[in-house]
């Protein structure tokens, strides 16, 4: 490459050119085109160029060009068409620190001017060192019937825009606004309306991009509580209410679905103890699915999904896609269980911890420390524990846990079909397969009902 292209910034400059013939005319022309100050210089002036002058677009000086008449000149022109004059005028101009163009003389020139295709201010400058004046031809043309005389008004209104698109991210997000403008919506205004809709469509456009942006994916990990709808936290309905999607668990009640946003969409990702119904890996990627789509995803768990709720996994799979997300704690099902019996997870002088244990888990029946567990005055929530109240009754006493520790079980806590059983260690087995339980029950390791005569009236009468 012996030219290098560049764009020559020439508003406010002076552009000085001598000659006053075709050559010189044909330069004008593109010249006219810039906003610099334009100075020809020849003793004999074609009307055309008078008419020019005329009309204020440069000034003419009648005369043979002489030292001096370059000075602070940025480019000159020596367009005589006699290689003589144009050999004097050029050394005078080269003198006076301007750039050099010879017409048709490559080799006294100091710059080339390419074959130009003007959709101001997308210009497009073709050059071949000369070479292949024609090829330069063709390619011009080519590009002036493939790119839409709309162009240089889209880029111009365009360029009016740059300082406000800078409130959407840079990279992908701003290029999707401008490709969205120059190739859809800016040609399409144009072409309907004219001109004056090309601004309100590029705001209109710019809008939707801003609330597309706003409205990147977020998830909410909820807790539903037991079922009741009154035991939700205010944060619970606040995200229900603005859910654009719910993926919930089996045990989360209807009722309290009812209560998500009309317009959201209502996944149950319900699975079972002991084998389920969509594996967790699905539900991971469910979340992930929805939250990139830009929705607002409420994953409902029951009770609170930190306690045996597979949190972590759906977090990791959240947090591996750098979706923002919010954990919002709900009453568990130990939590309301114990206020229907009247009773404490803690209490002073009898225990002063309370394990929160599950029957069962990925690997089968859990085992726990069953000695510490056996001794006097030990509390124990036992989650997903009806498969597994024959295993763990039979380790605990085992572990010499005495028979006659009470032991109550609660199904449905919190909703209208709640029951509550009270037994001991002892009978706790064969009292659950009587009872066969179907909704979900937690069993009070330690803890009985307060109110016996209450509790009585709600014991199940069993053959
Ligand atoms: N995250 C939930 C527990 C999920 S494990 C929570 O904090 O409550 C599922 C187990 O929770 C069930 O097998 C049952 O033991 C218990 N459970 C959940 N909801 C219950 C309800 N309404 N009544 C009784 N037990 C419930």
């Amino acid at each position: 490459m012996k030219h290098f292209p560049i764009f020559l910034a020439v508003e406010g400059r002076r552009i000085v050119l001598s000659g006053g013939g075709d050559a010189a005319m044909a330069k004008l022309r593109l010249l006219m085109k810039t906003e610099a100050h334009l100075t020809v210089i020849a003793s004999e002036i074609a009307p055309d160029i008078r008419k020019w002058a005329d009309q204020g677009k440069l000034r003419i000086i009648e005369r043979a060009m002489e030292p001096g008449d370059a000075l602070c000149a940025a480019l000159f022109y020596g367009a005589n068409e006699d290689d003589a004059e144009d050999a004097r005028v050029a050394a005078i101009a080269h003198a006076e620190g301007a750039l050099v163009n010879i017409v048709d003389n490559l080799a006294d020139s100091q710059f080339i001017t390419p074959a130009i295709v003007d959709r101001d201010p997308v210009t497009i400058a073709i050059g071949t060192e000369g070479a292949a004046p024609v090829l330069a031809r063709a390619i011009k043309a080519d590009l002036e019937t493939r790119l839409p005389t709309s162009l240089g008004i889209l880029a111009r209104i365009g360029k009016t825009f740059r300082h406000a698109v800078d409130v959407l991210p840079m990279g992908r997000k701003r290029r999707d606004f401008w490709s969205a403008f120059y190739f859809g919506t800016g040609p399409k205004a144009l072409a309907d309306a004219g001109e004056g809709a090309v601004v309100l469509a590029l705001e209109t456009l710019l809008d939707s991009h801003i609330m597309a942006e706003k409205k990147s994916g977020s998830v909410d990990l909820v807790g539903a509580g037991p079922g009741d709808p009154e035991l939700l936290t205010l944060k619970a309905r606040r995200a229900l209410d603005k859910a654009d999607v719910v993926i919930h668990d089996r045990l989360v009640t209807g009722e309290i679905l009812e209560l998500a946003r009309r317009e959201a969409i209502i996944i149950d990702a319900g699975k079972e103890g002991f084998g389920r119904a969509m594996p967790q890996s699905d539900i991971d990627a469910l979340i992930v699915k929805h939250a990139l789509d830009g929705h607002h995803v409420v994953r409902l768990k029951a009770g609170d999904p930190t306690v045996f709720g597979r949190l972590d996994e759906e977090i990791a799979a959240i947090e591996a896609h750098d979706i923002p997300y919010t954990i919002i704690p709900g009453i568990t099902a130990a939590s309301a269980a114990v206020a229907n019996i009247g009773q404490s997870l803690t209490k002073r002088g009898r225990n002063s911890a309370v394990r929160l244990i599950t029957g069962h888990d990925t690997k089968g029946y859990a085992d726990h420390d069953w000695k510490a567990l056996a001794a006097a005055g030990e509390v124990a929530a036992i989650y997903m524990g009806k498969k597994s109240a024959r295993f763990i009754q039979g380790r605990l006493l085992m572990h010499g846990a005495d028979p006659t520790t009470p032991v109550t079980i609660i199904e449905n806590v919190s909703r209208a079909n709640q029951q509550i059983i009270a037994t001991t260690l002892a009978e706790l087995e064969p009292t659950l397969t009587q009872a066969d339980l179907k909704g979900p029950a937690i069993t009070f390791y330690g803890l009985a009902p307060r109110d016996a005569a209450a509790n009585a009236r709600q014991l199940r009468e069993f053959a």
